[in-house]
């Protein structure tokens, strides 16, 4: 039996235990998945205990994706760009750092057959979403990206691409990508909306990470303006999923992601 979790302050709302045990269940794996809340002061004594109790893996959550990484004795590329782990490997108590959500992100756009390269995209919020999802689409070739924060001065660590204010979002021009990476559309905001009305009908497309509700404003005033919007569930099993592969060093077939992403909804549906 292999025994997994999740490393976070807060996590009774976690969709990531029932996602975990579709896929061990579809896979035949025989795993656990358990949901760790860690006091900041004992981040420390957490990280040891994987080692201390051989859990074979697992990921981790707000607000320990960046500091936890002091604690690895290894950090992937792509995490290492980011700047923050979601998951993590005890390959023989060696526990090595990767994130997985930049993968999740890249494979709801594959989804919704939306290709980044050459294209232009407006990015809203500035923290580790938008770092996963900024790295994502810079590596896929995008050939133009704002990020757009609420005090744009303050924000530095996204050298290569300008950080724009909320009112300088109304001088970009029409056909960009727009990718939510604000909590703006989930409770206690699910009737705010991050960018003016008005302003929604000059995207392509929208991308909005929030997957409960599963349609927010913002997806909703995109669709009546005609413009295809979609949530973030598919990234939030992708991501799910590629730390299974990780773990298990296997590859898992697209269409067990959208048999799981099935079952969520079913699920999602009748918890209301
Ligand atoms: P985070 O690190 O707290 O960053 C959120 C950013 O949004 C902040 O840095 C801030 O940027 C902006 N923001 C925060 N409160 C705001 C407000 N009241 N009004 C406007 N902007 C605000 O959170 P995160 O981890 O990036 O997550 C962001 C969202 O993505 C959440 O809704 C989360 O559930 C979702 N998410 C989904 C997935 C998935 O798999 N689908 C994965 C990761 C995250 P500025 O200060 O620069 O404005």
């Amino acid at each position: 039996m292999n025994v997994f979790g999740l490393i976070g302050e807060k996590l009774s709302h976690s969709l990531s235990p029932i996602i975990h045990h579709y896929v061990y269940e579809i896979l035949e794996l025989e795993a656990s998945y358990s949901l760790y809340q860690v006091q900041p002061h004992l981040l420390d004594a957490a990280v040891q205990g994987i080692r201390a109790l051989d859990l074979r893996g697992v990921n981790v959550t707000i607000p320990y994706k960046v500091k936890i990484m002091g604690f690895l004795d290894y950090i992937s590329p792509e995490a290492q760009k980011i700047g923050a782990v979601n998951t993590i490997l005890n390959d023989a108590s060696i526990l090595k750092g990767y994130n997985t959500d930049y993968i999740g992100f890249g494979r709801l756009l594959d989804k919704h057959l939306i290709k980044p390269w050459g294209k232009r995209a407006v990015i809203l919020g500035s923290g580790g979403a938008a770092k996963s999802v900024s790295a994502y689409l810079e590596d896929s070739g995008v050939s133009e990206l704002y990020i757009v924060s609420r005090k744009p001065e303050e924000v530095n660590h996204f050298d290569k691409h300008e950080v724009i204010s909320y009112e300088q979002l109304s001088l970009i021009e029409q056909g960009y990508l727009l990718i939510n990476c604000t909590p703006i559309g989930m409770y206690p905001c699910e009737n705010a909306i991050p960018i003016p009305q008005d302003e929604i009908s000059k995207f392509e497309n929208v991308v909005d990470l929030i997957y409960n509700p599963s349609c927010t404003l913002l997806m909703s005033t995109a669709i009546n303006h005609g413009i295809p919007a979609y949530n973030g569930l598919y990234m939030l099993i992708s991501q799910a999923i590629a730390a299974i592969e990780i773990w298990y060093r296997i590859s898992i077939p697209k269409e067990i992601v959208d048999e799981v992403y099935k079952k969520l909804i079913q699920y999602m549906i009748k918890i209301g």
